[in-house]
C-alpha cells in the first residue's frame, strides 16, 4: 500500500495504486455493499428491496440508509461466531459498541436479537434503555465520566462499569457509597499495543488518553485501590487496542499482555479474575483496498490465542467480551446524495479530475476529513454508457478539505440531479455528524423487504433554532 508502480499511477491519471479502473462503471463491487443491495437493469440502485430514487423522493437527500436485515445478520453472526469459538473455553459475549451508530429503533433490534451493548455516555445509555436493552446487558465505558453519568449508570443497574483512570476509582467509590450501590467493574488497561489497519505497534510507553498504563504501574496500583474499596467488585481487566484491525495477530499480542496482567493479579492478590474485555476494532472493507477476516475466522484465531496465553500463565481461560461497532453497522449503511455542481480540474500532464459536489459533506461524514478515510461511490439513479473518469466527491461546506470520496471512477457524464450512493457509511457517520454551516443532519432510514422505516427524521432549521434562545 505504501508503494506504487509509477507506470500504473500515471496510466490511471493520479489515482491511488489500489483503485482500479472499473470494467463496468455501473457495476457494484459486492464486497463493499450491504447484503441486500443491487442495481436493476435501468441502473437504479435498490437497497432492502427499495429503489433509491423512490427513497430519495420520499425522504430527500442526503439520507443515511440502513439495510436492517444486513445490520441484524452481522450482529447475530458476531454473537454466534464468538459464542461458538469460545464455548470450550470460558465462553464469550458480543457487546455492540453503540457509539458507531445508535438510535432507539436500532436499540430495539439489538434487544430483540439478544445482543448486549456498550455505551460511553449518559446519552447513549438513555437511548439504549429506551430501546429496551436490559441494563444488565449494558457495559458503561468512557474516559472522563461525569458524576451524573456514573450515578445514572448505577441507578439504571448497568452490568459493568469500565474504569478508565485512577481518579475514577475514588469518584465511583464516593458515588457508590452515597447511592448505596455495589458496582461491578473492570479496569481498562493501556498495554502499549496500538493496532490500526494492517499494522500494529507495540511500545512500552502509552502516549494516549485512554486507560491505566501497564508500563508505569498504574494497572497494578488500580487493582490494589479497587480491592481496597469493598463496594467496588472487580470482575476483570479490559483493553481496546484500536480500530480497523485486520490482523488477528494484533489481538494475539494484546491477549498475551492481558494474560500476564491477569496472572500478576493472581500472584499479588490471590484473586482469579473471571472476565477479560478485548474491545472492538474489527476492520471492514471501505474499498477494494481492504480485506477483513470474517467473524468466524477472527473468533477462532482469538480463541486459540486466549487458550494458549492463559495456559502459558497457568490460568483457566476467562469469559471474554468483544465490542464490535464498525464491523456491524458500517457495511450495512449507505449514504444517498444528490449531485449539484460538477467541474473538471486539470492535474497537469494531460490528466484531470472531476469534482462532483453533493448536497452533504463533512457534516454527515467527517471521516474523510478527520482520518483521511477512503470511500467509494456509485451513480445510483441511472445507467451510464459514458467512460469512467477519475473523480472526487466533495460536499457543500466552506472547507477545501470537505471531501466525501477522495478518489473514485464515476461515469464521465455524471451531472446535477443524479443520485450518488456511498457505501459503508453505517458506522461513525451519523454518530459523528454535525451542524456545520447550520445544515440539518440527515435522516436515518431503515429499509427491509421493500419497506422504509424512518428511525430518525431529518433535522430542520427549526430544530437548530429551537436551541437558540434569541431566535
Ligand atoms: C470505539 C470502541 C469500540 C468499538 O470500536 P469499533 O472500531 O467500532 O469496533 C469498542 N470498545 C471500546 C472500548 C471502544 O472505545
Amino acid at each position: 500500500m505504501s508503494s506504487h508502480e509509477a507506470g500504473s499511477l500515471h496510466a490511471q491519471g493520479r489515482a491511488p495504486a489500489w483503485l482500479e479502473v472499473p470494467q463496468d462503471v455501473n457495476a457494484l463491487l459486492a464486497a463493499i455493499w450491504p447484503a441486500h443491495a443491487a442495481k436493476a437493469a435501468d441502473g437504479v440502485l435498490q437497497v432492502g428491496g427499495l429503489s433509491v430514487t423512490d427513497l430519495a423522493a420520499q425522504v430527500g437527500t442526503p439520507a443515511y440508509v440502513i439495510d436492517e436485515a444486513d445490520f441484524r445478520a452481522r450482529a447475530t453472526a458476531f454473537a454466534a461466531a464468538f459464542g461458538d469459538a469460545f464455548a470450550g473455553l470460558g465462553g464469550a459475549h458480543v457487546h455492540y459498541a453503540a457509539k458507531a451508530l445508535i438510535t432507539v429503533g436500532i436499540a430495539r433490534w439489538l434487544a430483540e436479537d439478544g445482543l448486549a451493548v456498550d455505551v460511553c455516555t449518559g446519552g447513549e445509555l438513555e437511548i439504549v434503555t429506551r430501546g429496551g436493552i436490559a441494563p444488565g446487558r449494558v457495559t458503561f465505558h468512557g474516559s472522563n465520566k461525569s458524576d451524573a453519568e456514573l450515578v445514572a449508570a448505577m441507578a439504571a443497574g448497568v452490568d459493568l462499569i469500565v474504569i478508565d483512570s485512577l481518579p475514577e476509582i475514588d469518584q465511583l467509590d464516593r458515588l457508590a457509597a452515597a447511592g448505596g450501590h455495589q458496582p461491578q467493574v473492570m479496569l481498562r488497561c493501556s498495554i502499549g499495543i496500538e493496532a490500526h489497519t494492517h499494522e500494529f505497534i507495540a511500545t512500552s510507553h502509552e502516549d494516549q488518553k485512554f486507560g491505566l498504563s501497564a508500563a508505569d504501574g498504574s494497572v497494578r496500583e488500580g487493582v490494589a485501590r479497587v480491592l481496597a474499596r469493598p463496594r467496588l467488585r472487580l470482575r476483570g481487566l479490559h483493553t481496546h487496542i484500536g480500530s480497523q484491525i485486520f490482523d488477528a495477530q494484533a489481538f494475539g499480542h494484546a491477549i498475551q499482555r492481558m494474560a500476564q496482567l491477569t496472572a500478576q493479579v493472581d500472584r499479588e492478590h490471590g484473586l482469579r479474575l473471571t472476565e477479560l474485555g478485548l474491545g472492538g476494532g474489527f476492520g471492514v472493507a471501505y474499498t477494494t483496498g481492504h480485506d477483513p477476516l470474517d467473524p468466524v475466522d477472527m473468533a477462532g484465531r482469538m480463541a486459540a490465542h486466549v487458550e494458549r496465553e492463559f495456559r502459558a500463565e497457568g490460568l483457566t481461560a476467562p469469559h471474554v467480551t468483544v465490542e464490535p461497532g464498525r464491523a456491524i453497522a458500517g457495511p450495512a449503511g449507505v449514504t444517498l446524495y444528490t449531485v449539484g455542481a460538477v467541474k473538471s480540474v486539470s492535474l497537469g500532464g494531460g490528466f484531470d479530475r472531476l469534482y462532483v459536489s453533493v448536497d452533504g459533506g463533512m457534516s454527515d461524514n467527517i471521516r474523510t476529513a478527520l482520518y483521511g478515510a477512503d470511500y467509494s461511490a456509485t451513480l445510483a439513479s441511472r445507467r451510464s454508457e459514458a467512460p469512467p473518469r477519475l473523480s472526487r466527491v466533495v460536499g457543500k461546506h466552506c472547507e477545501s478539505g470537505d471531501i466525501v470520496v477522495k478518489d473514485e471512477y464515476l461515469p464521465a457524464d455524471v451531472t446535477a440531479g443524479d443520485i450518488l450512493a456511498v457505501p459503508v457509511t453505517g458506522a461513525y457517520c451519523h454518530s459523528m455528524s454535525s451542524n456545520y454551516n447550520s445544515v440539518g443532519r440527515p435522516p436515518v432510514v431503515a429499509v427491509r423487504d421493500g419497506l422504509a422505516n424512518v428511525l430518525v427524521r431529518r433535522e430542520t432549521v427549526s430544530d437548530l433554532l429551537a436551541r437558540d434562545l434569541y431566535a
